[in-house]
């Protein structure tokens, strides 16, 4: 038997080469060692969305993106959050035994609280809660984190075993798979990838929208000249160099701190060959979204899936806090 693996992400659309060198890699890989469950966590997103409008689409674009990068349907579970209504149920029954002093400690919750004063809901204190729900719900066993997401797996630990010590062995206390996401720096050179900082290439982009992007990317600062040595330790550009051409990086390295390349002729070597290595997951993408209804179908199915798993657990979990069964059904 595979150990489960659950892993939850929130609904942000078309996804960034960040993403994709990180968590979607990541997710790849535990595909054949784990039994993988991926959530898209729409319900989770509402604690800090105030406006729903391209809700449907984000979901609709992860998953496209996610699928054309390497996510198997046919190995993994792939499905929204909202479409396993059991989730609440447990999020309920689990908001039972979880202390609110422990929630109000949460360090999210106290920058989440300074972030948004004017939307301090409910929600975002039961966030770990719900976090739980969604682990415990599908009997998770393994977590993959980077290491700041350590505390937020302990609150879940600390609530499943409060759970099983006052009603009796239910869920599996899930362990944390420590997991180092390569830190990818935006356009700017100076912050994470992020869609928040607009500093991102996504990973549908086309050949002439990566080569844009770029090109107005921030590169070595002390570099104002041509004929400037320049310091690629410090060059995003040749960060990305690293990784997307990584046979030539020392020799670009060594004629950019001999000034025998230009910055202009090194990001258009970049662009062209973060186009080619991104190529066959445009191509797939595109395949992808020619068929009507391929994403709604596998999400379907993901969720009756991940249903039959939900369904099996709320029964177990009834019983075990002894809840009255309904006599008829
Ligand atoms: S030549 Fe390349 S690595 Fe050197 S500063 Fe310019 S963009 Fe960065």
């Amino acid at each position: 038997m595979k150990k489960r693996v659950f892993s939850g992400f929130r609904p942000t659309g078309k996804q960034h080469i960040g993403n994709y060198l990180g968590t979607i890699q990541n997710c790849i890989s535990l595909q054949d060692e784990y039994d993988c469950v991926y959530c898209i966590v729409d319900i989770h997103a509402l604690t800090t969305l105030e406006n729903t409008k391209t809700l449907q689409n984000d979901i609709y674009d992860m998953a496209l993106d996610w699928l054309a990068a390497g996510i198997d349907p046919q190995k993994s579970i792939v499905f929204v959050q909202s479409h396993v209504p059991q989730v609440m149920e447990l999020y309920s029954l689990l908001s039972m035994v979880t202390p609110l002093s422990w929630l109000l400690r949460v360090p999210t919750f106290k920058e989440k609280v300074k972030s948004q004063p004017h939307n301090v809901n409910y929600g975002l204190v039961g966030y770990p809660v719900l976090m739980t729900a969604d682990i415990a719900l599908y009997k998770g066993e393994v977590v993959p984190v980077g290491e700041d997401q350590l505390p937020h797996l302990e609150i879940a630990r600390e609530i499943v075993r409060r759970f099983n010590s006052l009603y009796g062995f239910v869920f599996p206390e899930p362990q944390a798979k420590l997991t180092s996401f390569p830190l990818i720096v935006g356009l700017d050179g100076s912050q994470k990838m992020s869609k928040s900082y607009s500093n991102y290439i996504e990973i549908a982009a086309s050949p002439e929208e990566i080569s844009e992007q770029v090109m107005t990317a921030v590169t070595d600062p002390a570099r104002r000249y041509r004929s400037d040595p320049g310091h690629p330790e410090i060059c995003n550009i040749y960060s990305l160099h690293k990784i997307f051409t990584p046979s030539q990086a020392e020799e670009i390295a060594s004629e950019c701190r001999q000034a025998s390349i230009g910055c202009v002729k090194c990001k258009k070597m970049l662009a062209r060959n973060i186009s080619s290595a991104l190529e066959p997951l445009r191509e797939k993408r595109a395949a992808l979204a020619s068929k009507p209804d391929y994403i709604t179908e596998v999400l379907a199915d993901g969720a009756t899936r991940a249903e039959a798993i939900a369904k099996e657990t709320i029964k177990e979990v009834k019983e075990s806090m002894n809840l009255l069964k309904r006599g008829r059904a």
